[in-house]
């Protein structure tokens, strides 16, 4: 039996900010149980829904040195769908309306997190074998092991994987004051070990320390090792190429399935969507505040509003996309210039454009079963979650060919009859533009090909488990010797 302790600051259905979450809280769930024992530490925010804080129940607690510091470590506990969570209990550090703010305030936040889950390891009784660390929040986790607690042997032997769902954040700060938050020796400031560009990377930290590196989708991993979608770090990724797996993420299908999902008006499954999604297209466009018409393209967005996601070109052409014939509905919060970009555009195309600018995981639901495609033009997408929801509800996916969004949507050929969505290369506004005009040709003139288009993207499996078996694979090659 493998022992695999997941360390990450975000996991469904307890906290969800991002992408992240859902890997969080829906891979443990899928591995063999027989053979593997993955169990989950997350922190204990005050901002966790009440129904679960209610039900954990406490363990123990202790006092960590933290530098010159002894800082209160609570543990609670919850089994979840067969699951064991343990929270990190603080209400110092964890106390917020969200688990993330201020950046420097983050960063002595997760510091603590890091050592705090490593050290409450005896106090739980769990010994595990790998210890899979994910994103900058738990990057410390890896150097802490190899360096304060090497020498105890209580931790000896045990192996860590780093995942990098995002490169782009990377807990960053002077080095100063992340050595004084992580009370780390000097000999981990160093250009080959926590230092970039004279500042200190708490990622990169994990990424030297850690066995193994995997991120979430193989385009990405080669993204990653190049200077444009490197962050300043490619060259690290570039020296560990051997250690670098390439893992997409897949979806939890019992949670997003279109046959089941109470939250969609009508349920479909295989060939019969064609009645069930009109139904949910017209309840869409009600409640979206639109003209209820069915012969309308309806294009949808949902995502976090930041430069990754692609908006500003979606900015140079919305007149262009606001024709006849077509409606856009946006869901989604972030960076107020684009929450008022598209606040903007419902004002001038209002039977066109509807602006939802909030976080709604219900009506998210209605989008991927209700519209006709699903727009994802990133910059960069280390994997997205987004297109794997849209083809699960028969939403063909137009995306831009980068990271996962390449590796999971085969663009369509008129000529071979194949392909599941759309998609267009380069970072350019007119690309965008004309491969929606495509799409769009293809829904009103030639519907029996997009019929068959929308029955492909059905068929399509992106659930959890063909990448469970490979992270499966990643844990017997760091511990082969256990059965
Ligand atoms: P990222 O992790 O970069 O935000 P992903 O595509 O990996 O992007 O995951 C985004 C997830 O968050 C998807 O499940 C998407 O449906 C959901 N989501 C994003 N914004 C919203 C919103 N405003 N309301 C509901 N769900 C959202």
């Amino acid at each position: 039996m493998k022992k695999v302790v997941y360390i990450a600051s975000e996991c469904v259905p307890f906290i969800k900010t991002g992408g992240l979450a859902d890997v969080v809280g829906t891979l443990p769930k899928v591995f063999d149980k027989k053979n593997y024992d993955v169990r989950v530490i997350i922190p204990n925010y005050l901002c966790i829904p009440e129904k679960f804080r209610s039900k954990m129940s406490y363990i123990t607690h202790f006092y960590m040195d933290m530098d010159w510091k002894q800082l209160y470590v609570g543990i609670m506990y919850l089994e979840y769908e067969g699951v064991k969570f343990y929270f990190i209990d603080n209400e110092y550090y964890f106390n917020g309306f969200t688990p993330y703010g201020d950046v420097k305030w983050d960063i002595e936040k997760f510091c603590y997190f890091s050592k705090a889950a490593l050290s409450c390891l005896p106090a739980i009784g769990f010994q595990p074998d790998i210890i899979h660390c994910h994103d900058w929040q738990s990057g410390m986790v890896p150097v802490y092991l190899k360096t304060l607690f090497a020498s105890n042997p209580f931790y000896s032997g045990m192996k860590s994987v780093m995942t990098i769902h995002n490169l782009q954040f990377q807990g960053r700060w002077d080095i100063k004051t992340i050595k004084a938050y992580s009370g780390l020796p000097d000999y981990v400031f160093t250009p080959d070990k926590l230092e970039i560009n004279k500042d200190a990377s708490m990622l990169k930290g994990g990424l030297v320390y850690a066995d193994k590196i995997t991120t979430v989708s193989n385009t990405y991993a080669q993204e990653i090792q190049t200077a444009y979608y490197g962050e300043g770090l490619n060259g690290l990724l570039s020296a560990r190429h051997e250690d670098l797996w390439g893992i997409v993420n897949g979806i939890d299908y019992d949670i997003w399935n279109p046959a089941t999902d109470p939250l969609i008006t009508k349920n479909y499954s295989g060939k019969a969507w064609k009645k069930a999604k009109t139904e949910n297209k017209k309840k869409l466009q009600e409640i979206m505040g639109l003209p209820v018409d069915e012969k309308q393209f309806v294009i949808g967005l949902v995502s976090r509003l930041t430069d990754q996601k692609g908006l500003d070109l979606i900015d140079c052409i919305m007149n262009d996309i606001c024709q006849d014939g077509v409606q856009f509905i946006i869901i989604g919060t972030g960076d107020p210039k684009y929450e008022n970009m598209f606040r903007y555009y419902q004002g001038i195309h209002p039977a066109k454009v509807s602006a939802n600018i909030y976080y709604d995981e219900a009506k998210s639901h209605m989008l991927y079963a209700g519209c006709d495609v699903m727009l994802v033009p990133s910059r960069f997408e280390p994997c997205g979650l987004t297109q794997l929801m849209a083809l699960r509800y028969g939403t063909p996916p137009i995306v831009r060919e980068t990271g996962g969004l390449k590796d999971t949507v085969q663009p369509y050929n008129e000529f071979e009859q194949t392909g599941t969505g759309f998609s267009f290369a380069n970072y350019n506004a007119h690309e965008l533009l004309s491969v929606i005009n495509y799409a769009k040709c293809v829904y009103y003139d030639h519907r029996e090909q997009w019929n068959s288009l929308v029955d492909r993207a059905l068929q399509q499996n992106y659930s959890w488990g063909e990448s469970a078996k490979i992270y499966q694979d990643l844990y017997n090659c760091l511990c082969p010797w256990i059965q």
